[in-house]
């Protein structure tokens, strides 16, 4: 007998999510909701920072908050994930001082960079229950939380700024509040997404272009059960290396200021006045910035083959190039390849842990489910999740949902 599946978190109703969080705020008067996504990067991984390109989805596993507004000028949110209630006051919010980090402050952040960019703010009543794993999976819970947070902040009766805008000022909480040196695709996606689509971001413009997914095609991410250990030194290691790669290059080349200015011939022309770990870095994102547009190119004219191979020459040279794989990783994309139906499969975010993406032919999703529950704790002693997502819109208010 096959080992049964670990159901999606997100095939819970909405009505039923919704009866639990409004069952824990108990609101004198009228709750709104509001969801924000988390998101999967379908390829451009290590880019953003290097102000290139990132191919993200906006997925259905959410934040949902029921909100009740006051007349006090600040918020005490319950998370219903931590069983855990904290609030703030917004007179004081600064960023620094904290010994250490919390999950309002998220929210708090939130708070002070909004009104930083001078928007108004409400004060709030809210309870929240997401679906999006919060273990190291790397799935955006923090940036689908700030997210949900500037919808129960705004003022509605104030002008909201466009998605990107938003986007910006999220990342600037979790930078400079939160002390987490994130870049912007996080936010970005979960702010923008468009059902059935991906986004195809330019993180150096903050500007985005819809990108269509295959007709036929579902999103599938699989968890390793390895949290992303390693994950934040490495990842400013990488950052470094890029900036010296960058002022190397600029030294002989006009008119670099990062990666995103560096091309093919120019890498070349330059590779040996690099040290090779240098090298080797640089190597990895100028062509997988180049990958990210040939994906998109290759999805648009439905070119499921070369999809795939660009999703293999992404996670080979994030394994080989970028160094920022590991076994469980690696095993899980190997598992994946071998199940018909996948179309490409790889890595996805930051690396050293978390999560693998997969393109996966309609009706092939409980295959590689299965072939996933069954092969990969043999080889690797880890337990993995698998979850078949779908791509959403990004956040916003809901309907008061009925049962
Ligand atoms: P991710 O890749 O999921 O964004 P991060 O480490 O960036 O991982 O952010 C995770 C943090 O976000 C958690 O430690 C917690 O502080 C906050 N967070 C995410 N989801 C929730 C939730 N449902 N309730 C409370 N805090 C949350
Ligand atoms: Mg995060």
């Amino acid at each position: 007998m096959t080992q049964s599946p670990t159901p999606d978190p997100a095939s819970r109703s909405s009505a039923a999510r919704a009866a639990s969080l409004l069952a824990r705020l108990k609101p004198s008067g009228p709750a709104t909701f509001v969801r924000a996504p988390g998101r999967v990067n379908l390829i451009g991984e290590h880019t953003d920072y290097n102000q290139g390109f990132v191919l993200p989805a906006a997925i259905d596993l959410e934040i949902w908050m029921a909100v009740e507004a006051w007349d006090k000028p600040g918020v005490e949110l319950t998370s219903l994930n931590l069983d855990e209630t904290r609030s703030f006051e917004f007179d004081g919010l600064a960023p620094g001082g904290r010994e250490s980090t919390s999950w309002i402050d998220y929210v708090a952040g939130t708070a002070w960079a909004m009104r930083e960019a001078g928007l108004p703010l409400r004060g709030f009543r809210g309870v929240l229950d997401s679906t999006i794993p919060m273990g190291g999976s790397g799935l955006s819970s923090s940036a689908a939380l700030e997210m949900a947070a500037t919808w129960a902040l705004a003022d509605p009766a104030a002008p909201r700024p466009s998605a990107p805008r938003m986007a910006a000022i999220a990342q600037r909480a979790e930078n400079a509040y939160v002390g987490v040196n994130c870049g912007i695709m996080d936010q970005f996606a979960s702010a923008a997404g468009k059902a059935g689509n991906s986004l195809l971001i330019d993180c150096r413009a903050n500007e985005f272009q819809v990108a269509v997914i295959p007709a036929g095609l579902s999103i599938v991410v699989c968890d390793t059960g390895s949290p992303r250990r390693l994950s934040s030194s490495e990842y400013n290691t990488r950052r470094s290396e890029c900036e010296a790669g960058v002022a190397l290059i600029a030294e002989r080349e006009k008119g670099v200021t990062a990666l995103r200015d560096v091309d093919r011939a120019m890498l070349a022309r330059n590779r040996a006045r690099l040290p090779e770990v240098v090298a080797r870095r640089c190597e990895h994102v100028v062509e997988e910035d180049a990958r990210v547009a040939a994906t998109v190119a290759a999805m648009a004219s439905g070119d499921l083959a070369e999809v795939g191979r660009l999703f293999a020459a992404s996670h080979a040279s994030l394994r080989d190039l970028y160094e920022v794989s590991s076994p469980a990783l690696d095993a899980m994309v190997e598992i994946a390849a071998g199940v018909p139906g996948v179309v490409g499969s790889r890595m996805t975010g930051a690396g050293f842990g978390g999560c693998t993406v997969n393109l996966v032919r309609f009706g092939a999703e409980e295959a590689l489910r299965e072939r996933v529950l069954s092969d990969y704790p043999a080889r690797t002693g880890l337990k993995p999740r698998v979850f078949v997502v779908a791509a959403v819109d990004g956040a916003g208010p809901m309907a008061t949902p009925t049962a």
